[in-house]
Formats: structure tokens, C-alpha cells, sequence
């Protein structure tokens, strides 16, 4: 797979590219796939996601797909105006703040509609026993003890916020090998999910673990770690999102949807010569 390539392009969608509206949906969470896959049918859209590329095999989402950064602000701009894009849906990662900052900037200085989703945080229930952190550094601090038998499952990106911790032992769990140090205490699992409340239960009780480390993503998607540590009352140590305006946002699919609708109403559109690149 190339950076900046497409790695999907349906041929039945390519014969009509000249009379679409163009829609490109900032991707890489469930909810983005969900949003392409309902959109990605329609007739009058041309769908595009946009992947980072932090995966060596992501899962693909409906409709056209490219993958990698566009270079910043003015890079994400250029796209936009060299592929006449109409519409952009920010359906990324809440701790994916750099691309929702570009993508908020982008849009400003090329006018074209930006539509964020954002799935709601996590809210502790009374049965949890949570520790609510800032950021990795602190959630690094908060469970280093000897005594402690910590899960993480929190991407690898941000694993070497860990390395240097010398004390606690470390369940690591990610979907492909992580190239940064990890903490000498540590074992590494290699596995993609979803994984069901049982199979949560059950890692935890056999590896003896007493900490959860868990960014606070929202969603269901992962969810099942923090019902098993609340069964299993275990701490959990969550990591609150980075600071966004969340005046805009929309936390449904379904809303998302229906501001497509209006946009697609009010927005006057050109029609694209049938030569012009879409990626
Ligand atoms: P980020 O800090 O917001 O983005 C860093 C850079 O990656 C962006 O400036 C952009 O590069 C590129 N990028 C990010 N998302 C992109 C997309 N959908 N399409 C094209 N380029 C994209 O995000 P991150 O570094 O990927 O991740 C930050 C946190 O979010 C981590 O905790 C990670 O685990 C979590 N997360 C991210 C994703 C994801 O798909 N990004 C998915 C799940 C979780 P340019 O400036 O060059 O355009």
C-alpha cells in the first residue's frame, strides 16, 4: 500500500464520477467506516476516505480510500481545492487532535463545509473505580509500583510514554508489533478486536492484572476492558481527551447524515470534468 494512493476505487463508481458531489470523510474509526459504507451507495456522492496510514493493514472502508498525511494545513487545503472536494466529515479519533485542528483550518481557508462527529466520552459508572488523568506521562506515573499488574491497550503510538517505567509489570496489548521501547517489566500480545466481555474477564483474571490503562475513546467498540474492570474491580486509570470546541460537533452518525442533507441542499456545486484525479 502507498502513501497517498488509492487502495480502493469501485469501477461502477468511476463511470459517474462527472456528476457527484464529493465528499471526503476523514477516517480511521468505526464510525468513519459506518458513515462511508451508508454513503458510499449513493449515486450522487463520490465518498473518499482518508486514512493516516498507522496500520500496515487497516480495514477498508466502502468507496474510495486514500492513506497518509496531506502535509499540514496547507497540504489538506491543496487537496481540497485540487480534487474539488464539497464536503468534509471529520470522523476521526477524539485524541486525533492534530488532523481535526488541520481539517477546522482547512476548511476555513478553502470554504468548504466541514461536518465533525465525534463519539461521546466514557462516564464512570457508580460501580468504577477510575482514575482521571490528563495524559500518558501522568497515567505512566499513577500506575508504576511494584504491586501493580498493568493492561494497556492504548495504541502504539503512545506506548513510549511507558518505556521508562521500571516498577510495574505491563500486559501490553496492540494490533501490529510497536517499533518504540517498551517497559523492561512487559509482555507484548499481538491481537485486533473486538473482544467481547468474556474474553476481557477472563485475560484479566488470568494475568492477575489490578490496572486498566485506558484512553477515554468512547465508543463501543472497546468498551468491553472497562465493563470487565468494573466487574472485576479493578482501577481504571483513563486519560481524558485532548482539549477541542465541541460547540459543532455532532456525537450520532444519523445527525451527521442529516447535515450532509442540508449542506448538500444549500451548497452550490460544480461539476467536475471527467479527467480531473480524485486522490
Ligand atoms: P493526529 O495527531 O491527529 O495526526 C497526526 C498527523 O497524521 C496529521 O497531522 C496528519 O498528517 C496525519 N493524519 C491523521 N489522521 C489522518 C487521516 N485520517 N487522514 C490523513 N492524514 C491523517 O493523529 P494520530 O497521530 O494518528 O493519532 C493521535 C492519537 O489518536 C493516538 O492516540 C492514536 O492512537 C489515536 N488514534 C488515531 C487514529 C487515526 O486513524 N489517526 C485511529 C485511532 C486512534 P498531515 O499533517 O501530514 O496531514
Amino acid at each position: 500500500m502507498q502513501k497517498g494512493h488509492p487502495i480502493a476505487a469501485p469501477s461502477s463508481t468511476q463511470q459517474r464520477l462527472s456528476d457527484m458531489r464529493r465528499v471526503l470523510i476523514l477516517g480511521g474509526t468505526g464510525e468513519a467506516s459506518q458513515i462511508a459504507e451508508h454513503l458510499a451507495h449513493r449515486p450522487d456522492l463520490t465518498v473518499i476516505s482518508s486514512l493516516a496510514g498507522r496500520l500496515a493493514q487497516p480495514k477498508t472502508p466502502a468507496g474510495i480510500v486514500r492513506v497518509g498525511g496531506f502535509g499540514g494545513v496547507d497540504g489538506l487545503s491543496e487537496y481540497l481545492k485540487a480534487h474539488k472536494i464539497n464536503v468534509v466529515i471529520d470522523a476521526t479519533h477524539p485524541f486525533a487532535a492534530r488532523i481535526s485542528h488541520n481539517a477546522k483550518l482547512a476548511c476555513r481557508q478553502t470554504q468548504v463545509p466541514l461536518i465533525v462527529f465525534e463519539r461521546p466520552a466514557w462516564t464512570a459508572q457508580p460501580q468504577d473505580h477510575w482514575i482521571a488523568v490528563a495524559d500518558f506521562a501522568s497515567a505512566a506515573l499513577r500506575v508504576d509500583n511494584r504491586q501493580n499488574r498493568v493492561f494497556l491497550s492504548i495504541g502504539r503510538q503512545e506506548l513510549s510514554g511507558f518505556a521508562n517505567c521500571g516498577s510495574a509489570w505491563f500486559l501490553i496489548r496492540t494490533i501490529e508489533e510497536p517499533d518504540v521501547w517498551l517497559p523492561q517489566n512487559s509482555r507484548l500480545i499481538l491481537s485486533r478486536g473486538p473482544f467481547s466481555l468474556k474474553e476481557e474477564k477472563e485475560l484479566f483474571a488470568k494475568e492477575a492484572i489490578t490496572h486498566v490503562v485506558s484512553k477515554n475513546s468512547g465508543g463501543v467498540g472497546t468498551y468491553a476492558k472497562i465493563q470487565a474492570a468494573r466487574e472485576l474491580g479493578l482501577v481504571v486509570v483513563m486519560i481524558d481527551r485532548p482539549p477541542r470546541d465541541r460547540t459543532a460537533v455532532l456525537p450520532d452518525p444519523d445527525e451527521v447524515y442529516r447535515e450532509l442533507e442540508e449542506l448538500l441542499k444549500n451548497v452550490s456545486f460544480t461539476l467536475h470534468p471527467r479527467e480531473m484525479p480524485l486522490l
